[in-house]
């Protein structure tokens, strides 16, 4: 069932998950806040990539346990890096403005309905997977046709010569669209107190370019040896033309990336192992459903730095504004040796590697597995919003619950007769380990149904025989059922179960 991302995005907003950017200043196109709960949701999607990448790396094709190392890079660098990593040329959406509404589109976001047998009727642009807006203008301005006699295409295989006939997605007559156009997604900036074309900056595009910068540096100082990794967790700045869908595209998000240098003889096979290891990630973090799934990119779909690689695999998911179709959450590229390369030839800096035990100087290649936190994070949202009519609360977010923000709840049943002081003595315990909730208010359903609607797996309920038999009850958020086990017993229940999968 594919779920309202209206009702996903009222939850997130009254429960404190995220929130528009400067709300009070009605907002900002493209940048979004996290609130108490969004933050630590993220917090653990990121400390779970951390762990998996750079604290215990899993072991490798034959058995080695793999050796990756963590930086954290400025997202301001000398402009000259852009240069290189082909940025400043190449890092271009084509894009086609509406002279009309003076709104612009990404070219490859635009799609036409045109009809089947009559070359006159109007062409109706819209936004992929937002069709309403178009169908309501055949009704307007297609009299006598119906939606049924038009055909679906992307606006980029219309013949040029039909462009005068598309009626933009925001415009009310034909032939307003211009054509496409290339695009500087980087956001400039200046360094220091004069404002000149000398002192132009940008704001990383990516996280991945820091890693590049840093490989000398890294392999000078630590003892890594090919093949091995660096990671880096952090913001990333794309003026994107057309933000939307939430938090998917965004202006400024978090990426999590990882670039493995190895030989180029073995990038097949580290290529393969990651594609492999990543997908199993995002399952064991809580994406189990079909949802999830692994997808080649077609050769002319591929950027700028891995045309002559292994390709690009995708991580995708199934998100309701994508539904049927599927949308990027990570992909896995091999960048061949193209960034080594071009930051040593722009440099002037040597930057091959010598391989002690092939006894032979040459530039790594990159196998890179590059993810997108926010992404993560609203693919996670989507995966947990579980809707059920017979709870008090009518919806429920089945987290993974090494990935819930809150990991339980401890209520007394009543604020009084002794309860309140064993709930605050098992608080005590368990805060020091986990995120946890003592809420002594409201009558209990009301406090289960808000830990059901935050994701909070466990509710551990101090009644009036808790005193007697040192015993509570434990409530589990996705069957709703009760049982009772011994107080002492608690924060062994809670670390056995909120371990990642
Ligand atoms: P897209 O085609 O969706 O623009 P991309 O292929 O340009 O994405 P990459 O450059 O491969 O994306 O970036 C790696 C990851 O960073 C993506 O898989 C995605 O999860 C994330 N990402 C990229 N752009 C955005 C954005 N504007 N907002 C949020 N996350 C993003």
């Amino acid at each position: 069932m594919t779920i309202s991302m209206d009702d996903l995005v009222a939850l997130c907003k009254r429960r404190g998950f995220i929130f528009p950017a400067s709300e009070i200043y009605q907002g900002i196109n493209g940048f979004w806040d996290y609130g108490p709960l969004g933050v630590e949701l993220k917090n653990n999607i990121r400390d779970a990539w951390w762990r998996e990448m750079v604290l215990c790396p899993p072991l490798g094709p034959d058995g080695d346990p793999l050796s990756i190392v963590g930086v954290d890079t400025s997202i301001i660098q000398n402009p000259r890096a852009w240069e290189a990593s082909g940025h400043v040329g190449g890092f271009n959406d084509p894009m086609v403005d509406c002279r009309e509404s003076k709104a612009r589109y990404r070219y490859d976001h635009l799609q036409v309905l045109r009809h089947k047998s009559d070359p006159e009727a109007p062409r109706f642009a819209f936004l992929e997977g937002e069709p309403a807006p178009a169908l309501k203008r055949i009704k307007k301005l297609a009299r006598g046709k119906s939606e049924a006699d038009f055909e679906q295409l992307p606006l980029s295989e219309l013949p040029r010569e039909e462009m005068p006939k598309v009626v933009g997605p925001d415009a009310s007559t034909p032939g307003t669209l211009t054509e496409p156009r290339q695009f500087n997604l980087m956001f400039k900036t200046y360094v220091g107190a004069i404002q000149s074309e000398d002192s132009v900056a940008y704001l990383r595009p990516e996280t991945a370019q820091g890693i590049f910068l840093n490989f000398k540096n890294v392999v000078d100082t630590s003892r890594v040896k090919v093949p091995f990794g660096i990671a880096q967790i952090g913001k990333a700045f794309r003026n994107e033309v057309t933000p939307r869908n939430y938090i998917f595209r965004s202006r400024e998000f978090e990426q999590m990336e990882m670039e493995w240098f190895c030989h180029a003889d073995e990038a097949q096979k580290w290529h393969e192992f990651w594609c492999e290891r990543r997908a199993t990630w995002w399952q064991r973090i809580g994406l189990r459903s079909d949802n999830l799934m692994m997808r080649p990119h077609g050769q002319d779909e591929l950027a700028h730095y891995a045309r002559e690689g292994q390709g690009t695999f995708d991580v995708e998911y199934r998100f309701p504004f994508t539904a049927p179709g599927f949308g990027e959450l990570e992909g896995v590229a091999h960048r061949t040796d193209f960034d080594l390369k071009a930051h040593q030839e722009h440099s002037k800096i040597k930057l091959a590697y010598f391989d002690q035990e092939r006894k032979e100087s040459y530039m790594p290649h990159v196998i890179e597995p590059a993810a997108g936190l926010s992404r993560g994070v609203l693919a996670l949202l989507c995966e947990a919003y579980t809707e059920d009519p017979s709870r008090p609360s009518k919806v429920y977010m089945n987290f993974h619950p090494a990935m819930a923000p809150i990991k339980a709840g401890i209520f007394p049943l009543v604020n009084k007769e002794g309860m309140p002081e064993i709930a605050h003595k098992l608080y005590a315990e368990l805060r020091e380990r986990h995120s946890v909730q003592l809420d002594v208010k409201q009558n209990i359903g009301k406090r289960y149904a808000r830990m059901d609607e935050i994701g909070t797996p466990y509710c551990f309920t101090i009644d009036g025989d808790t005193a007697k038999d040192q015993s509570v009850t434990v409530r589990d958020r996705d069957s709703a059922g009760q049982q009772r086990i011994a107080l002492d017993k608690v924060g062994a229940f809670l670390d056995e179960r909120i371990r990642p999968g």
